[in-house]
């Protein structure tokens, strides 16, 4: 049950969908920075036309070539790292688009270096998405939350909220530097976290959200930020706002200290 009101139809439920596993080849083709340190990147390629998923929640798996690849097993041997697709489409030509957002967090790893600074035209892959997540019906009202990672999901499940439906939006950042744009029927809040742990200042806002906040009826969750969030997230969501667990999306998405690691409660 997604409402707390016994016996009352579902105002949604979330759908979960199996997708064939592609693999696709694709190449840099342009970069734009967005807020200090956050950078949406375009791919193209042959292989992108007819990319595309059904829901409204999945991800890639992004392969960093770090040399040249003929096939999908070479290029598999390259690190990898998951990734939200933000937008796709085809050119005309036969080849396809699709654009995708990184948080880029200095020197370490290899997915922020790469998209603050490979050079147009580096080779890619592109392995999934494996399954999709769908919204079926019209939640209540909703509840978006996250780092820079989530930023995309963000935007993906905003644009799905009708104009006037009870909504908050919250995105952690460092500073008022780094808040980039995001289009969505209410103001987005952004916390800022300046020289504190990843996530700190996120948890202290859920922290601070009330029972007696809750919009009435059945509510849509989505929570997604550095591992430590996962805790916060459904304290409010399923202890104080009792949200069915089966009806929200709670996920570490990355983890302090951790290469390519990430983390899903169970949801
Ligand atoms: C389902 C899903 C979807 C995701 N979608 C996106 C997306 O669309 N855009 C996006 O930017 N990220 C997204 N992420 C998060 C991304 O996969 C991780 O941040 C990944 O670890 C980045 O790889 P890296 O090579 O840059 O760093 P890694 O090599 O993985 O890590 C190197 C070091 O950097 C730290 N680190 C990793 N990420 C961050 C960060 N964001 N801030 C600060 N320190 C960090 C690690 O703890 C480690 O100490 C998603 C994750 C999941 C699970």
């Amino acid at each position: 049950m997604i409402s707390s009101t016994a016996d009352a139809p579902l105002a949604f439920t979330l759908e979960r969908q199996g997708l064939d596993l592609r693999f696709r080849f694709a190449r840099l083709v342009a970069r734009e920075w967005l807020a200090a340190d956050y950078v949406r990147i375009r791919l193209e390629g042959e292989d992108l036309a007819g990319f595309g998923t059904p829901g409204h929640d999945d991800h890639i798996r992004m392969f960093f070539a770090q040399g040249p690849a003929d096939t999908v097993e070479q290029m598999r041997a390259f690190p990898s790292r998951e990734f939200t697709p933000l937008a796709w489409g085809a050119n005309g030509d036969g080849t396809g688009w699709l654009d995708l957002e990184f948080a880029v967090h200095g020197e370490e790893g290899v997915a922020g270096p790469w998209a603050a600074g490979a050079p147009l035209g580096s080779l890619a892959g592109v392995g999934g998405p494996r399954g999709s997540l769908s919204i079926s019906g019209a939640p209540d009202g909703w509840i978006l939350a996250g780092d820079e990672t989530a930023v995309p999901q963000i935007r993906r499940y905003a644009a799905l909220i009708p104009d006037g439906a009870p909504a908050t939006i919250l995105v952690e950042v460092a500073d008022a530097e780094h808040e980039m744009p995001i289009d969505a029927p209410v103001a987005v809040e952004y916390v800022h976290r300046g020289d504190a742990p990843a996530s700190s200042a996120l948890a202290a806002r859920l922290d601070a959200i009330t029972a007696a906040e809750r919009p009435a009826g059945d509510v849509f969750g989505f929570v997604a930020a550095e591992q430590a969030i996962v805790k916060p997230a459904r304290a409010l969501l399923v202890d104080r706002w009792a949200l069915a667990p089966d009806g929200i999306v709670v996920k570490g998405y990355w983890k302090r200290g951790e290469d390519g690691a990430h983390h899903h409660a169970p949801h």
